[in-house]
């Protein structure tokens, strides 16, 4: 798969569904499939909960 195309899927895969948030090193557009792209998945699933968690109590 060349680049253009998982960046087109990782933009799907970002996406949370309900409750649920994705982090996953093949979801970002930049360091797709490395240890460097599943850390800066994991800091923005752990945002985008704070960001819910925030408006929840607000
Ligand atoms: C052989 C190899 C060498 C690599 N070398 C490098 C390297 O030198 N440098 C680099 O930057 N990257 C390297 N990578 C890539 C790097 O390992 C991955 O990008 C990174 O581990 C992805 O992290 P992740 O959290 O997205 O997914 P993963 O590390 O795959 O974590 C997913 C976790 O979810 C678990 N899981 C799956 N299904 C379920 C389920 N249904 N319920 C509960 N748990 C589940 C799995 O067991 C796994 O622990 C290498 C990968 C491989 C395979």
């Amino acid at each position: 798969m060349d680049t253009p195309s998982v960046i087109i899927v990782g933009a799907g895969l970002r996406a949370p569904i309900g409750c649920l948030f994705w982090a996953v090193a093949v979801s970002v557009p930049v360091w797709n499939g490395y240890m460097d792209g599943a850390l800066q998945s994991g800091a923005r699933a752990a945002n985008e909960v704070l960001a819910v968690l925030g408006s929840a109590g607000a």
